[in-house]
């Protein structure tokens, strides 16, 4: 007899509150496996927020496509309307005379157990598997009842679809499968959280002698180099700054300060690549950069390619939403005295 839970529910939409708790009542040994049974639509209680039957039992099973205890039942869908789970565990029991069938409900669910269609009649043919709810403490338990000690999940499936309609979900409490099929569609009122912002950045090093030139994360054969605290990469440190300002991050300082030590001489590859996982943290990606390098000499533009390469690498983009463009200042300002090196970046950033 292989010991099978049978959750039952609307599952508008099912989320990892439900898949975890029927993970933890198999790791506890409660169950062997875990059914969803999706509930269809009463037909004398139209819900406007229920997701169609067909819909709700898809996403259902895309929760639970990778796992091999935890599986979904469309019985009910089989079954006269509205569907009761005295019928529902009758229909199972003679379906699968194999198997012993364990009711999982929760324990706000529990208090109201008595009043349900033939309480009883369940009762004397099944074991009830309680789960602990937020607010509901558990008395009077009856013998035929097993607790069950599994954490509290606080996932709502209300809370999920207000969320989602307002355009301020992320999909962290849903199965990534679920939650995309979900965006695909345009369940529940989808809106797109989709943001763009752009940003700008400036940056000016001195050239000196003594010291490499490096510039776009490659380094170029030159009488001078620049002088900074890192290796003065000033390409890379203006998309950096461009990058925080579109994320509105502050700076390059204010994140590398040049007063510690453990930036002095650094790669700044090393710090472009923490830029992109800084803005990643509020769930931006880098979109496209655009950028201009003022030099007087060498001549820069032999060497782009390999900047686009080089950087494409760093940031985890395509080489083609890089774009570096080297001009002179026609011997003007400080770049024409080839007395320092100025960048300029925009970048867009997004996020969805
Ligand atoms: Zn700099």
């Amino acid at each position: 007899m292989t010991v099978t839970g049978i959750f039952g529910g609307s599952f508008n939409p099912i989320h990892l509150g439900h898949t975890r708790l029927g993970e933890a009542l198999v790791r506890e040994g409660l169950v062997e496996e875990l059914w969803f049974v999706v509930s269809p639509q009463n037909p004398f209680k139209v819900n406007q927020e229920l997701l169609c039957d067909e819909e709700r039992l898809q996403l259902a099973r895309l929760a639970v496509d990778d796992s091999r205890q935890l599986h979904v039942s469309d019985i009910e869908f089989k079954l006269p309307r509205p569907s009761y789970m005295v019928h529902t565990l009758e229909a199972l029991r003679n379906q699968y005379p194999d198997r012993e069938f364990r009711l999982v409900i929760g324990a706000d669910n529990w208090e109201r157990f008595p009043q349900w269609f033939e309480s009883e009649e369940i009762l004397r043919h099944h074991r009830i598997i309680i789960y602990p709810r937020p607010g509901y403490t558990l008395e009077n338990v009856s013998e035929r009842a097993i607790v069950a000690n599994t954490p509290l999940l606080d996932i709502s499936s209300t809370d999920i679809r207000q969320r989602i309609a307002a355009g301020n979900y992320n999909g962290e409490g849903l199965h990534p499968a679920v939650w995309n099929e979900i965006k695909r569609k345009k369940l529940y009122n989808y809106k797109s959280m989709r943001k763009i912002r752009v940003g700008m950045g400036y940056d000016v090093h001195q050239l000196v002698e003594g010291r490499s030139l490096w510039l776009g994360g490659i380094q170029i054969a030159h009488e001078k180099g620049l002088l900074g605290h890192s290796d003065a990469d000033v390409l890379i440190h203006a998309i950096c700054d461009a990058l925080l300002g579109a994320a509105n991050m502050r700076d390059i300082g204010f994140h590398f300060p040049d007063t510690d030590e453990e930036f002095s001489g650094i790669d700044s590859k090393i710090l472009l690549r923490k830029t992109v996982d800084l803005i990643a943290t509020k769930g931006y990606s880098v979109g496209n950069i655009d950028a201009t390098v003022c030099a007087e000499r060498p001549k820069l533009n032999p060497h782009i390619p390999a900047m686009q390469t080089c950087l494409a690498e760093v940031m985890g983009i395509d080489a083609e939403d890089i774009s570096i463009k080297a001009t002179t200042t026609e011997r003007l300002g400080f770049t024409g005295r080839e007395e320092g090196i100025s960048a300029y970046a925009t970048v867009l950033i997004e996020k969805d």
